[in-house]
């Protein structure tokens, strides 16, 4: 049985944050193969080790001097070694990542720096071995990541290996040229070692004790969640729930690996598990909720619009041919709706207005903006009834006006739109009534 453990940025931020990681790891013989993050915030006014690094790669981009800047990062991960009594040296690496600096290596590349280093600390600091993530992760010409290629070489690479440690983010184009993920992809790269290892758990180590049934920025200390599930989690993640990287669910979902979120702050909590499918029962009706502002809604109105085939896709196209991609298109006899990003839409909207008429002939056309939608999920919504009327209930006593419901076929999740205003007293509102009060 082995382990994947991943280490966030806060986890790793310091010499002390690391000895709770080593202490961590040592408390179980399973947690074998570790993927940490470059180091974060160590308090509120901090900068984060790769926020450093994109700054000081943009000086050296435009050619001015960014000694001061890489000083700093050097002191950084001094400050890491010294407290952890290391005798490690990191003068050669450095080097390098200077001169590539100066050769306009590129940004991802020096983003990709702090993942590296932090790696190669851990790797000493545990006695792993360090397999360096650009040999094994692989990015095609496009940047997309080859999840088959990248799974094939890991195995080989890993293959009878006791431990290792690899560093989170980054990968690499066929020609050796560093690629990172999106912000936040250490998370990615913890979910494809634990695929190409068929781990039995992908530990998250956080700092936070697992994922929270709704923001906490809104809800005054929100209940946690015990177990969700990967499609849960993914329409929440989708909507804002920011504990995990949202394309972290799909390496393991192929293998059916749980992923377990843990507090590196609290290690005894047992954290969220996430995993495939489970008989346990929520404890509420709804797993969570999540939400975002800022949508537009294009209304648009055409008599007959229901038995003319083909309206739909005529309205679409007309977002396909100005590059927006839509969230949500809830229609009625004579109408549909379409529901964009509004800064996304706003340059555009002119043409797409202009492009439905030219494609589809509606009646009629009205944008509605600064929208939020809000996404109430949980797999026990299936088997109870009453689940929207209670959302609308709620959200009539606090005086919100539902701008539009949308429930997949899936029962899994409601989407409910509100004015940007009414988000907050949404939110509330729907977790008083599912989790405070509860009938
Ligand atoms: N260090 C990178 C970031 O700050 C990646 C990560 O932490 O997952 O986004």
């Amino acid at each position: 049985m082995r382990k994947v453990v991943k280490f966030g940025g806060s986890s790793l931020a310091s010499a002390e944050q690391f000895k709770k990681v080593r202490d961590i790891i040592l408390a179980d013989k399973e947690r074998k193969f570790v993927v940490p993050s470059a180091p974060g915030k160590r308090d509120a006014d901090d900068t984060k080790v790769t926020d450093m690094l994109y700054a000081c790669y943009d000086l050296a981009e435009q050619g001015k001097d960014f000694k001061t800047q890489m000083q700093a990062i050097k002191t950084r991960y001094q400050e890491i070694i010294d407290g952890l009594e290391l005798k490690l040296s990191l003068d050669d690496e450095f080097k390098v990542i200077e001169k590539n600096f100066k050769d306009k290596a590129g940004s991802d590349y020096a983003a990709s720096r702090g993942e590296f280093l932090n790696g190669i600390i851990m790797a000493n600091y545990l006695g792993y071995e360090f397999v360096d993530a650009a040999e094994v992760i692989r990015f095609d010409e496009n940047g997309e990541f080859e999840a088959e290629i990248t799974n094939d070489r890991l195995k080989e690479r890993l293959d009878g290996m006791e431990s290792a440690v690899i560093p989170g983010f980054y990968g690499a184009y066929e020609d050796g040229k560093v690629k990172t993920f999106s912000r936040g992809g250490s998370d990615i790269t913890g979910s494809i070692v634990a695929r190409a290892i068929k781990a039995n758990v992908y530990e998250n180590w956080t700092d936070v004790s697992g994922v929270l049934i709704a923001d906490p920025h809104i809800i005054y200390k929100p209940e946690g969640i015990e177990t969700i599930t990967y499609k849960e989690l993914r329409e929440l993640s989708y909507m804002g729930f920011g504990v995990l990287h949202e394309d972290a669910i799909f390496p393991v979902r192929r293998e059916g690996i749980p992923i377990n979120i843990r507090n590196t702050n609290a290690p005894e909590d047992s954290g969220t598990w996430i995993v495939e499918s489970t008989c346990q029962k929520s404890k509420y009706v709804i797993t969570g909720i999540a939400g975002k502002k800022g949508f537009c809604a294009v209304n648009i109105d055409k008599d007959m619009m229901n038995s003319e085939i083909g309206f739909g896709r005529k309205v679409l196209q007309a977002f396909e041919e100005n590059g927006i991609s839509f969230e949500h298109v809830p229609s009625g006899i004579d109408t549909m709706t379409v529901f964009v990003h509004q800064d996304e839409f706003m340059h555009k909207e002119q043409q797409v207005v202009s492009g439905i008429h030219r494609l589809a002939e509606p009646d009629r056309i009205d944008i509605e903006a600064d929208l939020a939608l809000i996404a109430v999920v949980g797999r026990g919504m299936k088997s109870t009834r009453g689940t929207a009327g209670r959302i609308f209930s709620a959200l009539a006593h606090s005086n919100v006006n539902v701008k539009m419901i949308d429930q997949g076929s899936s029962e899994l999740n409601i989407i409910i739109g509100v004015a940007n205003s009414d988000f907050e007293t949404a939110i509330k509102a729907i977790y008083d009534i599912f989790v405070r009060i509860q009938i």
